[in-house]
């Protein structure tokens, strides 16, 4: 079986780890935290980084200290993986779907424009819907499968109509956009390092920000909001949210690989690209100019997906389709779906990533390569 993309440890994770062991610090209180928030802020050029227990709790804080309450939408895109999604709905908000663009793959900016401009007013520097007098908190973009938008664009939308920015750049850790990483951009930007990622601890997450009191508060919050270190006083209603120093030991340990990480997917992609690139009917995930993605996943639109799935699992290859659109959930089928054209639903029906793990091998990657031609050609 060649595995889509599988965790590579190969590097002090077991050093760091057994450190822990022997000195005891395996909770929360360990150096190991420190270091991989310090690591990871320093590598993302962010000035504050809050290690959590994982991606979608660090949505879950960031939605909270990006001020969304009880009631309000938030803005998200319809094709993602359904964390942020959730996310929303853990601080009593709704999300608004909107489109995805077919050739970014990403939030649709033309239609997010169009529905700002015709479809909400800014009162007092807060966005309403028209439509149903509830207030817009936040834009929730989605670096999907590691590379982003047109940052640029999407954060002048924002402000133009008094929106927050919280960027889930959980996919998107090495990605950039005009020269700055990926999570910089809004006003907290989440993290994900669960087994799949293009870095792990097994699980776990970041919360990044420039904002030093909005760092503080994510530290007071992911600790159960005690707010004295000698008394069990606290505040407010706090989480277990803190990254374990074990898992951070780990982040260590993978943050030395990164660059190599990095370096490995790029090839795989150049490989990739000149090999199937140009079979009839392909599409790759439009880069936007000043875009630079991490290449976390390869990932291709192809004609007849479902009979490439079966005839790659059969031939031992493991791939993976896309996220079901949001609209499309149980929990989220009465959510407001802003579309023109159901391009999330086109994706869907056509997305299919295939292995491009670190340690692939030369041999491997041309077996797939091999088999996907096989496909297509007979
Ligand atoms: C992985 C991921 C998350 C967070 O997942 P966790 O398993 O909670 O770390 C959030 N959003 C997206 C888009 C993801 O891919």
């Amino acid at each position: 079986m060649i595995p889509l993309s599988s965790p590579n440890l190969s590097g002090n994770e077991w050093q760091y780890l057994k450190d822990c062991l022997d000195t005891g610090w395996v909770s929360s209180a360990g150096s190991y935290v420190g270091r991989f928030e310090k690591s990871v802020a320093s590598f993302c050029g962010a000035a504050h980084a809050v290690a959590t227990s994982s991606g979608t709790t660090a949505l879950h804080i960031s939605l909270l200290l990006g001020g969304v309450s009880p009631g309000d939408l938030v803005i998200v895109p319809d094709l993602t993986f359904v964390a942020p999604v959730n996310a929303v709905r853990y601080v009593q908000a709704a999300p608004l779907l909107m489109d995805i663009d077919p050739h970014t793959w990403q939030m649709d900016l033309g239609l997010l424009e169009d529905f700002l401009q015709n479809q909400t007013s800014v009162r007092d520097n807060h966005c309403f819907h028209r439509a149903t007098q509830t207030r817009i908190a936040a834009i929730l973009p989605v670096h999907i499968l590691g590379n982003c938008g047109d940052m640029d664009r999407l954060m002048r939308i924002a402000a133009a109509h008094s929106l927050v920015v919280i960027e889930d750049a959980s996919e998107a850790l090495g990605s950039q956009f005009a020269g700055k990483q990926a999570g910089n951009f809004g006003l907290l930007g989440c993290l994900s390092f669960n087994g799949n990622k293009i870095i792990t601890t097994g699980g776990g997450g970041m919360i990044i920000t420039a904002n030093e009191s909005l760092a503080n508060r994510a530290r007071h919050l992911t600790t159960q909001a005690k707010a004295s270190p000698d008394d069990y006083y606290h505040d407010e209603v706090g989480y277990n949210y803190r990254m374990v120093n074990l898992l951070a030991a780990l982040g260590m340990a993978q943050m030395e690989q990164l660059p190599a990480f990095l370096d490995h997917k790029k090839k795989i992609t150049v490989i990739y690209d000149e090999a199937l690139g140009s079979l009839p009917g392909f599409r790759r995930q439009q880069i936007p100019d000043k875009g630079s993605p991490n290449h976390w996943l390869y990932t291709l639109y192809v004609p007849r997906l479902q009979e490439l799935r079966q005839f790659l699992k059969l031939q031992e290859i493991e791939c993976r389709p896309l996220w079901v659109p949001m609209h499309r959930l149980p929990p989220f089928r009465q959510s407001l779906f802003i579309t023109r054209e159901h391009q999330s639903d086109d994706l869907y029906a056509h997305a299919i990533s295939i292995p491009c793990s670190t340690h692939l091998t030369e041999g491997q990657q041309q077996e797939v390569i091999r088999a996907v031609n096989q496909f297509y050609h007979g």
